[in-house]
């Protein structure tokens, strides 16, 4: 589903309501309008060649509630993080709980939960970020992995599993599905709740069987979810 739009297509917009669409015009030997919506959430249009500018413009407005919830259901999967300074006293998130740094003068080198705190132990102040960092992403191989196991197995009744999941950081995105069955996870879900990793799992599972996101998709999901939305909303917030 990586989308990269051509530099020879041509940027145009239209305003609804009080939103501005930008899309991406690209004529082509084709009888109607097809309107494609990117995770990356660009519009890519291809129209008709004998179709005018102030035509396509119409039926993108009429489209535009379409395209929103499109957007909208893509930018579920953007993380958002803030900058943190790593610095003592501040918060950190892992599985959806908020733990506060606490770095402790001393010549081993570690990261560990204690209490309320992510006890950080190194002489070396500058490196607090990249051990943390570390730390984050040993636990996420350990807990992604030990969580989509189980989803995994749950999914083989449907006779589909996935052909291996990797970890991959990935800046707009917190999983995917390779046509090839490969589900790809963002290491940056170790900070939200297990709900939420669970949800962006079968998100991704359900893929496996239906590579778009038709009704019947939504209905698969639901089925193996029935309360996918709240982790979704969940999701949403957690990062901001
Ligand atoms: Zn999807």
């Amino acid at each position: 589903m990586e989308t990269k739009s051509s530099i020879l297509n041509s940027q145009f917009s239209i305003t609804f309501g009080s939103k501005r669409i930008d899309f991406q015009l690209d004529f082509s030997n084709r009888k109607s309008l097809g309107i494609t919506v990117t995770p990356d959430l660009e519009i890519l249009v291809k129209a008709p060649i004998d179709a005018t500018i102030d035509k396509v413009k119409e039926i993108i407005r009429k489209k535009a509630p379409w395209i929103i919830r499109q957007q909208s259901f893509f930018l579920t999967f953007h993380p958002k993080m803030t900058d943190r300074k790593f610095v003592g006293g501040e918060t950190h998130l892992y599985l959806g709980r908020q733990y506060r740094l606490k770095i402790i003068s001393e010549k081993v080198e570690n990261v560990k939960l204690k209490g309320k705190f992510i006890e950080v132990t190194t002489l070396d102040k500058s490196k607090v970020k990249q051990l943390v960092n570390d730390w984050y992403l040993r636990n996420a191989k350990k807990k992604l992995h030990a969580i989509a196991v189980e989803l995994i197995e749950e999914f083989r009744k449907h006779k589909v599993e996935p052909s291996s999941i990797v970890l991959r950081e990935m800046p707009t995105r917190w999983g995917s599905c390779t046509a090839k069955g490969k589900i790809i996870l963002n290491p940056e879900l170790i900070k939200a709740p297990k709900g939420c990793i669970e949800y962006v799992i079968i998100h991704e599972l359900c893929h496996l069987i239906h590579h778009d996101h038709t009704q019947k998709f939504l209905d698969l999901q639901t089925r193996e979810m029935p309360n996918w939305e709240k982790w979704k909303m969940k999701l949403e917030k957690l990062l901001a």
